[in-house]
């Protein structure tokens, strides 16, 4: 077995094709996790080939390696930080000009770089002709043509990375961007200084980069200095702003926009002299779908046809399978409890465990259905004129259009919907789209406007749920507007919106893509409900009263041998047996903690005409949103979940209408459940976001909840 292992990067444009790349080389040897601190997806793999362990690293997609985005700072970093032995930059030849921005300043970090022109055979079709060797000898790389999808030119993509890595030729400087001659003094000047420093420390950081970073005043890279250097470093970068000010004296322009000047001017020198457009009489076929997807008229209804087939096929075709895995669950639950010797291990894992898990578990198949759909809409294209459609609409929040993907798949689960924030560029924006999309009614909700309004509102509980769902809407358009005019102000940074060629999909990547996020939710949401679930079932379970249990016990004996008895006898003592049963259940929840908790929050509940077990059905919600109906099942003592009898008896209850309305305004918009909590955490890297996110829902929730019951007092619904 070969000893030493070699680290090769791939890095690219976002589509590029370096997950297929990755995918291609990898095949499943690959794991998926998150680079540290920030939740940009990272992935790795290892192969042997030639001899050799490689260890494949998917860099996230970029087009630039500026400061500016998490995505870039990441790609960048490991760079430095991890010096790969060679970095191979996926390059979408038909946009060879756009890849050529991230190509050369991956040169200018001074690793070793190889190109692989992927799309090689979009780049064909279009009549482009690219001069791979010229290219080589221009920057100095190995280049090699590549079709990612069909898995041609990879072997050799491979072994000329391999080659590279293990020669002994460094890159050279020479062939980089050459910049405007004030520039370069400065360059030469820093790189002098920055020379002396490092030597005496032996730190080994590109030099010329290191120049050219301060140069454009690069707020990572000057941090990095810093740290590096400690108070040497003070006299280096007042050097660095002597030379901006004075590049900025001299052009009337920041250094950056220079440098950014200089970069493109290099890169139509190389297309010029490398790339031959043959005739372009060749339809674009691209184009002409676009005439019709994204046409003023046509565009919006086709789209909204599209979401609501995704929308069908997620929870129509989900249901069968869910239907399965409930029947599963049911299953294992009913087995757990034959097998298990009666005590409190059996409640754990029975009522515990398995119904928590169990309950979210359901959902795989909708999870998986809708990312099966969101990977076809990307992998197409689609996704691209989806945003570009509703941009307009979205500004009216402050948003992009891209946030109105994440906050419509809202409606379905607010898990998945805050995971595809991350296909947001900007943090701010995807912060925000996290924090507003809790408002768009999750379909675990739904449950318990039905059986409120069944019970309130009779035939006209459709329309109250309707605007239920309104409201919500409503709430997520003036929170984007307050955010974006205080906590986010002026963030909102404008970026070109790409409209990528349409493609057709491939199922295997489709597939691979489906997988890597459902595996996520699986692996965290497991966890997480678990661990909610056993504390909510130790807090209803305790503490208990032995009588009570006592009772409970016998009643139970006497019901099992009762049900035992052939042929059924004394009906009605069953279901007298029965309703003593919920009523002691009740008794018994009511002792526990979750009962003296609710005792304790009733005041809070009070004024929105909320008892207090309705006060408890919310807490448990926290959990997950389902378990309010059956929560409220429990403490009103009757057994199956949305039954006439449970709205017999919320009405019987002292509960209004008013007290109703308030209630499902109030499971609407207050603090979101367990799973999706956890998701806020992680997808915002911070619990300062998820605290902030709870305690805004919560106290929006309870101002609208008591303004509905007052205001339904007022017009006579109390
Ligand atoms: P990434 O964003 O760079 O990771 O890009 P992906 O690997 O997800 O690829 C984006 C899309 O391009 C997928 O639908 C791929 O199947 C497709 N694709 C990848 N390489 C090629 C190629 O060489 N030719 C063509 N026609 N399509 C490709
Ligand atoms: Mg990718």
């Amino acid at each position: 077995m070969p000893d030493q292992h070699l680290t090769i990067a791939l890095a690219g444009n976002p589509n590029s094709g370096k997950t297929t790349i990755f995918n291609a080389i990898t095949g499943t040897r690959h794991k998926v996790g998150n680079w540290p601190g920030v939740t940009v997806e990272k992935k790795e793999g290892t192969v042997i080939k030639f001899g050799r362990k490689l260890k494949i690293v998917d860099l996230p997609g970029t087009y630039s390696l500026t400061p500016f985005s998490i995505e870039e700072i990441v790609a960048r970093d490991f760079i430095l930080n991890d010096q790969p032995d060679v970095v191979i930059d996926i390059i979408d030849s038909s946009n060879l000009e756009r890849s050529l921005y991230l190509a050369i300043q991956l040169r200018e970090l001074g690793s070793k770089v190889v190109f692989a022109l992927n799309m090689a055979d979009q780049a064909r079709a279009r009549g482009i002709k690219i001069d791979a060797e010229k290219l080589g000898q221009l920057l100095g790389v190995p280049v090699v043509f590549t079709v990612g999808n069909k898995g041609q030119g990879i072997d050799e993509l491979l072994k000329k990375a391999v080659e590279l890595a293990l020669s002994g030729k460094e890159p050279e400087d020479s062939r980089n961007v050459k910049y405007t001659g004030e520039i370069e003094s400065a360059i030469e000047v820093l790189q002098e200084a920055l020379g002396d420093l490092f030597k005496k420390r032996n730190i080994n950081v590109p030099l010329r980069w290191t120049a050219i970073k301060l140069i454009e005043d690069d707020r990572v890279a000057k941090e990095r200095l810093v740290s590096l250097l400690g108070k040497d470093s003070e006299s280096v970068l007042e050097e660095a702003r002597r030379q901006r000010d004075y590049i900025t004296g001299r052009y009337n322009e920041d250094p950056e926009i220079l440098t950014t000047d200089d970069r493109f001017g290099f890169i139509s020198g190389i297309i010029k002299e490398t790339v031959t457009t043959t005739s372009r009489h060749r339809v674009d076929i691209s184009r002409n779908i676009d005439l019709l997807l994204t046409n003023r008229f046509l565009g919006l209804p086709i789209f909204f046809f599209f979401i609501w087939a995704m929308f069908q096929l997620t929870f129509a075709l989900g249901q069968y399978p869910m239907y399965w895995l409930e029947e599963a669950v049911n299953g294992l639950s009913n087995l757990a409890a034959a097998v298990l010797p009666t005590g409190l291990l059996k409640n754990l894992l029975v009522d515990g465990v398995i119904a928590g898990v169990g309950a979210v578990i359901v959902f795989l198949p909708n999870i998986l259905i809708l990312f099966f759909c969101i990977a076809l809409f990307e992998d197409t294209g689609y996704m691209a004129r989806a945003a570009f459609l509703m941009d307009k609409i979205m500004h009216m929040i402050g948003l992009h259009g891209k946030s109105f993907i994440p906050m419509l798949m809202g409606f379905g689960c607010n898990v998945p919907a805050i995971m595809a924030t991350r296909t947001l560029e900007s943090r701010t924006d995807r912060i925000l789209t996290i924090l507003i999309t809790p408002f768009m009614s999750c379909s675990a909700k739904l449950p318990v406007y039905i059986v409120l309004a069944g019970a309130f509102f009779g035939p006209k509980a459709g329309s109250v749920i309707f605007g239920i769902y309104m409201t919500g809407i409503v709430l997520s358009v003036v929170t984007g507007r307050l955010f974006r005019s205080t906590l986010f102000r002026g963030a909102d940074a404008p970026f070109v919106m790409e409209l990528p060629p349409y493609r057709a999909p491939m199922l295997k990547s489709l597939i691979i893509h489906m997988w890597d996020r459902s595996k996520i939710f699986l692996k965290k949401m497991g966890g997480i409900i678990m661990i909610g679930s056993i504390i909510i079932w130790a807090l209803s379970n305790f503490p208990q009263d032995p009588r009570l249990e006592q009772e409970y016990r016998s009643l139970e004996t006497k019901l099992a041998l009762l049900s035992e008895q052939v042929p059924p006898v004394g009906q009605n003592t069953i279901t007298e047996l029965e309703k003593m049963r919920k009523q002691l259940e009740a008794e018994r929840t009511s002792y526990s903690f979750i009962g003296r908790i609710g005792r304790a929050v009733a005041p809070v509940f009070k004024p929105l005409g909320v008892d207090w077990r309705g006060g408890v059905a919310l807490l448990t919600g926290f959990v997950a949103k389902e378990i309010v109906v059956s929560t409220l099942g429990v403490l009103h003592s009757v057994g199956d979940q949305n039954s006439e009898a449970l709205q017999k008896s919320l009405r019987r209850s002292g509960m209004s209408p008013a007290g109703a309305l308030a209630m499902m305004v109030f499971v609407l918009l207050y603090l979101p459940c367990l799973a999706t909590v956890g998701a806020i955490a992680r997808e915002t890297g911070s619990a300062g976001w998820m605290w902030f996110s709870i305690a805004y829902n919560t106290t929006i929730a309870w101002i609208v909840a008591f303004l509905v019951y007052q205001a339904g007092k007022f017009i006579g619904l109390g």
